[in-house]
């Protein structure tokens, strides 16, 4: 289901929307008040930690994908730097405190129907913190990049290639 499906309703004055063609394509708007709706793309943002030639990975303890490998990652907050998004989700997932060093890459295309449109990787190092499997996940270390697990999403495979060219 596409999102402009979902949203059946006007959120301003509560009329049924319809579907409209309103800058270049078919968008659902409000005949009563001509508010449109515009799909806004949903953004991740992840982190990248490496000890010497490893680097930190989180197993998912929830669908999609449960039990398979990604890097700490979430969505940004709307009003959120996604830098800290990074840090967040890195410190709820892993208990590890990190300083964003850098971007390494930011990954267009939507996995699962929940999941973001992009994602923006950056680099981190690891400043404090206890490491310890949080909010989604249940285990967590630090690999080789030449012995990996199962990974989640094409996107964390594409990073982590991205890495190991870059190591
Ligand atoms: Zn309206």
């Amino acid at each position: 289901m596409s999102l402009a499906e979902i949203v059946a309703f006007c959120p301003r004055c509560g009329a049924r929307l319809v579907q409209q063609e309103r800058f270049n394509q078919l968008r659902p708007v409000c005949p009563a008040c001509d508010w449109v709706y515009f799909a806004d793309p949903k953004v991740a943002a992840g982190v990248l930690v490496r000890r010497g030639e490893t680097v930190l990975l989180v197993r998912r303890a929830i669908d999609p994908q449960r039990g398979l490998w990604t890097v700490p990652a979430g969505f940004i907050d709307a009003g959120e730097d996604p830098a800290q998004a990074a840090r967040r989700e890195c410190l709820e997932e892993t208990g590890l405190e990190v300083q964003i060093t850098g971007l390494i890459d930011v990954i267009f295309g939507q996995e699962h129907p929940r999941g973001a449109h992009f994602v923006i990787f950056y680099r981190g190092v690891e400043t404090g913190g206890r490491i310890a499997a949080g909010d989604d996940v249940d285990q967590l270390g630090f690999f080789p990049l030449e012995d990996l697990p199962p990974l989640a999403f094409t996107t964390t495979a594409r990073l982590l290639e991205t890495a190991r060219r870059m190591s």
